[in-house]
């Protein structure tokens, strides 16, 4: 049986000490949502964020934009609160309604760097590009967090990653590249994919087509992180990865599950950027 990398206890543990580290503070770190229409799946997302928020000692200031908003609109809603100095962190909640999908990339970019804890504008791009990011986007984090949790070695390793979004493929890649590991990203063009993750150490797998890697995928040193989250019952709200976790348990070394595995990671890592975010805004320890 794989070692099952469990996201779960993880985030129980960074919750943990989010909470003391916080107690510590003069105020709470307080993160901004500015969500624009009520996609749904972004409305469980938020109650997911608020909850943690909530059980760490953290605020959310939800700023709630009406699905017809403009681009001005929504970029002074970021000028807003990359002035106001109780504001330490912004999030845009992704997706965008799609009359805004096509400016996303500029409104992103109207996100003060240093209240940045998505990662997700050109600055904080570039950083983790050139090896020194102030936020890694939490997605990533999550993934660094859960091979380094359970020691799993990166530097050296060969590491490929399925799927090269901007949000999730490209940062993991570099995140991986930036700790020495050798790096293969695979995208949807790309072939003979079981021939390179089959000799990989590790397996980061950020794409949402369940059953994508079998055991033709992988080896018996195979580590496999599955990033890919696809809901295949919404009535029960049932969720699956983009391994197929129960035919390949007892083929690898090591295996993250969904539910439970990267998914909870994400959301402390969000807040562990959050904290980072107050303590360089508020120039505190
Ligand atoms: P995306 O649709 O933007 O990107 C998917 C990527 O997969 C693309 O780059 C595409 O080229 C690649 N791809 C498609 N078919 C492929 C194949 N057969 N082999 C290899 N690559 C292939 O999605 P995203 O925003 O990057 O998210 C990816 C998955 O991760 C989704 O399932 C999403 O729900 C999930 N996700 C999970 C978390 C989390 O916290 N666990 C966070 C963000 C996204």
């Amino acid at each position: 049986m794989a070692l099952i990398l469990d996201g779960t206890s993880l985030q129980a543990i960074k919750r943990d000490s989010l909470r003391a580290a916080i107690a510590e503070l003069k105020q709470a770190p307080r993160l901004a949502i500015i969500q624009v229409g009520h996609d749904p799946r972004s409305d469980v997302y938020i109650r997911y964020k608020t909850r943690f928020a909530e059980a760490i000692g953290a605020e959310i200031f939800h700023i709630q934009l009406p699905d017809d908003t403009t681009q001005a609109t929504l970029e002074g809603a970021i000028n807003e609160c990359n002035v106001d100095a109780g504001i330490h962190g912004i999030i845009v909640q992704l997706p965008l309604p799609a009359t805004l999908q096509p400016f996303a990339k500029q409104i992103l970019n109207h996100i003060d760097e240093k209240k940045d804890v998505d990662g997700l504008s050109a600055k904080s791009k570039a950083s983790l590009m050139s090896g020194t990011p102030l936020f890694v986007p939490a997605t990533t984090k999550g993934v660094i967090s859960m091979l380094d949790h359970y020691q799993i070695p990166i530097e050296g390793a060969h590491a490929v990653v399925l799927g090269r979004s901007d949000l999730v493929g490209k940062p993991t890649a570099l995140a991986l590249l930036n700790r020495n590991a050798t790096v293969s990203v695979a995208h949807s063009r790309s072939t003979n994919v079981e021939e390179l993750t089959s000799h990989a150490d590790i397996i980061v797998s950020a794409v949402g087509k369940p059953g994508l890697i079998t055991p033709a995928h992988v080896s018996t040193k195979s580590v496999i992180v599955d990033v890919g989250i696809t809901v295949v019952d919404e009535e029960r709200k049932k969720i699956v990865g983009d391994a197929d976790f129960d035919a390949l348990k007892d083929k690898v070394r090591a295996i993250s599950p969904v539910p439970g595995g990267v998914g909870p990671l994400t959301i402390a890592c969000l807040f562990e950027n959050l904290l980072d975010a107050y303590r360089l805004n508020t120039h505190a320890q």
